[in-house]
């Protein structure tokens, strides 16, 4: 495994990180036994930077992964997150993240969790977040529940702004960086690289968009983008690779981001996404790829509150 610092937290962790959204059957139904399974061979393998929320299986991936680290939770970082509930309930106040904290950690089977974040900020009050809930999570990290605070949404134009406005120590943006998109960089990467702010990139395989499998049916991009997904697998295979691999890979090679999740939840997935590490991408099947997607590079799909879309 590879480790980089995560920011200013002094944290040295994987490049490649685990998402436990899968865990919370975000995908379809996952097989609890062999999550825990995913999850230790995760770490056996050195990945040490896990990611969940309340939001996941509305409880239950949070519920599993504290049941997985069991005896194990010293030797991770975990990060988890707040103000998200479920696809409508949304709750940013002081009072939401201080109680949230405490259903977190008893789920999660700890005393305090490695990263804070408040969740998908784009369904929030702008305002609310910078002057209220960052603050709030900062009491928290005083009272030794977190030890640092972050945000995470789409909308990359927003989560720069409130990098840029409010005091947060890493910001994990998702579909925003990986062989489809690269807007990432045009307006979140260069506000985290000048202020030393963990900049964590999620959703690699763009949501499932980039595998064999294809896109679940909630995915909400457009049908011209998982459209060129597929023809991506196929150019893949061709080529004698694995799209999820290709993908993956290719989001590793980022120089500002520190680590990259991708969501787990079977112990073949973990294997496939570590031995990524030595693999390299043949340049030939890169272009094509490129080809293949440039009519949708960077196309994106709204999320959250009006004034808050990119
Ligand atoms: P992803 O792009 O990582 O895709 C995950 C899907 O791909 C799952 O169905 C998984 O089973 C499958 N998969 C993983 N490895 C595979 C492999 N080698 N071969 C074939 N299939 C494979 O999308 P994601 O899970 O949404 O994103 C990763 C993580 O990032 C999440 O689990 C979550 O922790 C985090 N995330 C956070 C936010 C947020 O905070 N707003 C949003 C998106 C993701």
């Amino acid at each position: 495994m590879e480790y980089r610092t995560l920011g200013k937290t002094g944290m040295k962790v994987s490049i490649v990180g685990y998402g436990a959204s899968p865990l919370g059957n975000e995908f379809g139904p996952t097989d609890a036994a062999e999550g825990v399974r995913a999850v230790h061979r995760a770490i056996d393998e050195g990945i040490n930077f896990f990611d969940v929320s309340p939001y996941y299986g509305r409880t239950l991936a949070e519920e599993r992964l504290g049941a997985a680290l069991e005896g194990r939770r010293d030797t991770v970082f975990l990060a988890t997150k707040c103000g998200r509930y479920d696809a409508d309930t949304f709750d940013f106040s002081a009072p939401r993240i201080t109680a949230s904290i405490e259903e977190s950690l008893r789920r999660l089977r700890t005393d305090y969790v490695d990263l804070l974040q408040a969740h998908d900020i784009e369904f929030g009050d702008r305002q609310q977040i910078i002057d209220e809930t960052i603050p709030a999570m900062r009491k928290l990290q005083q009272a030794g529940k977190c030890r640092w605070v972050g945000i995470t949404g789409y909308p990359v134009k927003m989560l720069a702004d409130v990098a840029r406005r409010g005091a947060v120590d890493t910001v994990l943006s998702y579909c925003h960086y990986n062989l489809m998109i690269a807007d990432m960089d045009d307006h979140l990467t260069p506000v985290c690289k000048t202020r030393k702010i963990g900049l964590i990139n999620a959703s690699p395989l763009h949501m499932r968009i980039l595998t064999e499998k294809g896109a679940p049916d909630w995915h909400p991009a457009p049908q011209a983008v998982k459209d060129a997904g597929r023809k991506v697998a196929e150019l893949s295979r061709a080529a004698g690779a694995d799209v999820s691999a290709v993908a993956l890979r290719f989001c590793l090679d980022h120089p500002t981001v520190a680590t990259t999740l991708v969501g787990m939840s079977k112990q073949p997935h973990v294997e496939t996404n570590v031995a990524v590490l030595s693999m390299k991408i043949d340049p030939a099947l890169m272009r094509q790829i490129r080809q293949a997607v440039a009519p949708v590079f960077n196309a994106v799909w709204p999320s959250g509150r009006p004034e808050n879309c990119d």
